[in-house]
């Protein structure tokens, strides 16, 4: 059940509760008083009934005494009087509203106690009320009792008592009114707005924020809430920025990996690897583009005996100067590698024989010019190995043996020159 159902059944019980006790004590109070009013009223009636009493015992006068006894009960005067009664020192009538009931003795314990008693004396029982007093004229001549009916007097009570409830219970229902519109603006509605704003922050939504709620424990809670949505929303920030910091770092990482798995540690070329992929590659490419083109293999002539001359480290040096180079003189879409060792293999797209020629030689002449010191005893030369792509059929394996062929034929010829393969191509074919 909701703080609405509770409140709904709470507030209009407790103030039903309230208002009922509130009417009840009230009415209670009025009755009281009420009844002490008549009880005094009838007491000095009654007084005054025993003086006149007294004076008719005194005289004997037993027919004044009931003229008395029937004037006084006559129903016009007091409605409320039930029986009036004058008995005489031994509790014996001498005179009776009811006239059949004279010379009978009375001895209840109401009737003793009047006879004894110097005052008036009361007793109230059932809805009936009893007053006894001495009828004295200088002494006690009798004691007369009287009874009155509480009857009216409790029927009016009662209607007193339904208005009081009446007005009790619509009193009880404005104060429901004002105390539960009061209750939904100051608790019910702000705590529906933090709940509302607690689910959308569950579901993920932390831009939301709970409008303010006052000074009150509410308003605190509020604002606490929105500082929980700013936090968690700060922090969620930093995690995706930190994600994505991270993914980047990744990104890069993996980017150096892959560059490092097709480059070749010594001279920043591509490796040996990369060469068959592009090689394979551009097979397929030029079988489906009928376009041509050329691989080029590179040997370092004498390489050896310039180890064994300036050292490994220079030969080191001389191969990373001959793969700068290699970048120079040919076209940023040449894919250059490291074939091992000394030699180096070249993909030229889009190069037929002719112009891959021409490239080779400029290439040899520049490592001819460019790698060598004037006047050292050790020249540095270059030979190179030519195929080109020539028709449908031509597999990597078969152009790579053909460019090696060229090559160890330029060995042969004497070095430091180009060789072409177009008839070593076919001899494979
Ligand atoms: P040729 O003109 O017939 O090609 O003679 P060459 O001496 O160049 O050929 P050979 O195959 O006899 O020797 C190749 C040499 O290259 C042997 C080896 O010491 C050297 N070499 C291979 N890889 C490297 C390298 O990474 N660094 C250095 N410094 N030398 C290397
Ligand atoms: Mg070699
Ligand atoms: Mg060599």
């Amino acid at each position: 059940m909701g703080i609405r159902g509770k409140l709904a059944l709470l507030v209009p019980g407790l103030v039903a509760l309230t208002v009922t006790g509130v009417a009840l004590g009230v009415t209670e109070a009025q009755r009281r008083e009420q009844t002490r009013e008549m009880r005094q009223r009838h007491e000095q009636l009654l007084e005054a009934v025993g003086v006149t009493a007294a004076a008719y015992v005194a005289q004997n006068d037993m027919a004044g005494l009931d003229a008395l006894v029937a004037n006084v009960s006559q129903q016009r005067l007091d409605p409320d009087l039930v029986e009036l009664v004058v008995v005489n020192q031994d509790g014996r009538i001498i005179a009776h509203t009811d006239p059949t009931r004279f010379n009978e003795r009375v001895d209840d314990a109401f009737t003793r106690r009047a006879l004894t008693s110097v005052d008036p004396v009361s007793e109230r029982s059932g809805d009936q009320l009893r007053i006894g007093v001495p009828a004295n004229a200088g002494v006690r001549w009798a004691t007369v009792t009287a009874t009155y009916s509480l009857q009216r007097l409790n029927a009016s009570i009662a209607r007193s008592r339904g208005i009081w409830l009446l007005g009790a219970a619509l009193l009880g229902l404005v104060i429901c009114a004002l105390l539960f519109s009061g209750l939904y603006r100051v608790v019910i509605r702000p705590v529906r707005t933090l709940t509302r704003v607690a689910r959308r922050m569950g579901e993920g939504v932390l831009d939301e924020r709970v409008p303010p709620l006052g000074a009150g424990e509410l308003g605190e809670l509020g604002e606490t809430f929105n500082k929980m949505a700013a936090a968690l929303k700060a922090q969620r920030e930093n995690l995706e920025h930190a994600v994505a910091e991270r993914t980047r770092e990744l990104s890069e990482a993996n980017q150096r990996l892959e560059k490092l798995a097709v480059t070749d540690g010594l001279t920043g070329v591509f490796n040996h690897r990369r060469f068959q992929e592009a090689l394979a590659q551009e097979v397929l490419r030029a079988s489906r583009t009928q376009r041509r083109f050329s691989v080029m293999m590179v040997d370092v002539d004498h390489f050896k005996r310039f180890n064994d001359t300036f050292g490994h480290p220079a030969g080191d040096e001389l191969l990373r100067r001959l793969a700068r180079t290699l970048e120079q003189e040919l076209r940023a879409t040449d894919l250059i590698a490291r074939y091992g060792g000394e030699e180096f293999a070249v993909v030229l797209p889009d190069t037929d024989k002719d112009v891959a020629l021409a490239a080779a030689e400029r290439l040899r002449a520049a490592v001819e010019a460019d790698l060598n010191v004037p006047g050292a005893e050790h020249k540095v030369t270059i030979s190179v190995g030519l195929a080109t792509y020539s028709a449908d059929g031509d597999t990597p394996q078969a152009i790579l043996i053909a460019a090696d062929r060229a090559l160890y034929a330029a060995k042969h010829s004497g070095r430091n020159r180009v060789v072409t393969a177009a008839s070593a191509l076919e001899q494979v074919g």
